[in-house]
């Protein structure tokens, strides 16, 4: 029998996401309570419910794609009783296997990533955090990294669903690891964005050309993917946004989100992440600054003392 996936939140991630569902041949019904985010989605292919609950109807496989934590628990509580009681009436405990699945893919805080996955086990359905890299272009071309979180039975029936959505779908361990992975990630991401745009900066004071560093530190230990596959410098690699004004990529608002989320858990943990603070400290000015909608990269401008604003 065909999966049926309940698709909620179809914003810039989640539209192309479950398009790619659809494409790949499950039965993708999605929701989002934006009319026009709604429409976008179904001129990409995807089947639109009025309400979670419509998506959700018949549904073995609910996927969410949403903001923050918040929205996240608010719709799971919202579907999990129902789903519940609808697909297993009171006859013994030990079908978990024939539970619904439940997988967040939105980038979230461990701990609302916890109650969630708290939630799902009490109610008898399986659930996956499976926050993605690869930002709107990997949604659309079905090239998303997953990270995931929940036990290894939970992961081993999310997987086939995720590769309709992704090229790399990797298990990081129990509930909340693969948040905990997504944002020890775009920590070092966020930090090496920031050197790598000091290192031009100060090149160019130096009057070392962009060439020329880039050539050393590209084949040097200064390498990184920030340098080689994104630099913040214009013109030296093919799919940087600053070759295009900065335009998104990844918006600076995004990534001040995941290095906030990062010095949360590190504060939970009581883990010492200095660069990590400083990073956020520095985007949460670049962004305060008017470009939270700028690509990430562009903090280069603000380092070079040039912002628009
Ligand atoms: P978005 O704002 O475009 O989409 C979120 C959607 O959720 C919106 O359309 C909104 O209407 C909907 N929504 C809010 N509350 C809802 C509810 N109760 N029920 C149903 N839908 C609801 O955001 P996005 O860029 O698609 O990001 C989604 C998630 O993915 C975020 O957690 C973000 O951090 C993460 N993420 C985004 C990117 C990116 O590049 N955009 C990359 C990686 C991860």
């Amino acid at each position: 029998m065909m999966t049926r996936i309940a698709f909620i939140g179809l914003g810039n991630m989640g539209g192309p996401m479950a398009a790619n569902l659809a494409r790949a041949g499950y039965d993708a019904r999605g929701f989002d309570p934006l009319a026009a985010v709604r429409d976008s989605a179904e001129e990409a292919g995807v089947k639109v419910a009025a309400s979670a609950r419509e998506a959700m109807a018949g549904a073995d496989v609910v996927i969410t794609m949403l903001p923050a934590g918040a929205h996240v628990l608010s719709v799971w509580s919202d579907l999990l009783p129902h789903e519940v009681s609808k697909g297993r009436p009171s006859q013994g405990t030990d079908d978990a296997t024939e539970g619904a699945l439940f997988i967040d893919c939105s980038t979230i805080d461990i701990d609302s990533a916890r109650r969630a996955h708290d939630m799902a086990r009490v109610a008898g359905a399986r659930s996956v955090d499976a926050p993605v890299s690869g930002g709107v272009t990997g949604a659309k071309a079905g090239t998303l990294t997953f990270m995931c979180g929940g036990d290894a039975a939970a992961f081993a029936a999310a997987k086939p669903i995720l590769e309709a959505m992704g090229k790399t779908v990797l298990y990081c361990g129990g509930p909340g690891l693969g948040q905990a992975a997504k944002i020890c990630n775009n920590m070092m991401l966020g930090v090496a964005m920031i050197v790598t745009s000091e290192a031009f900066v100060l090149a160019e004071k130096l009057g070392l050309s962009h060439q020329a560093l880039f050539d050393v530190a590209s084949v040097s230990s200064g390498q990184s993917w920030s340098l080689t596959s994104y630099c913040p410098a214009a013109g030296l690699t093919p799919a940087s946004p600053a070759n295009n004004g900065y335009k998104p990529g990844f918006m600076a608002a995004l990534m001040l989100k995941d290095l906030r989320l990062a010095q949360e858990a590190a504060a939970g943990v009581g883990a010492s992440t200095p660069l990590g603070a400083m990073a956020a400290q520095l985007y949460a000015l670049y962004v305060a600054s008017g470009e939270g909608g700028s690509d990430f990269s562009g903090v280069i401008e603000m380092i070079r003392g040039k912002l628009r604003n």
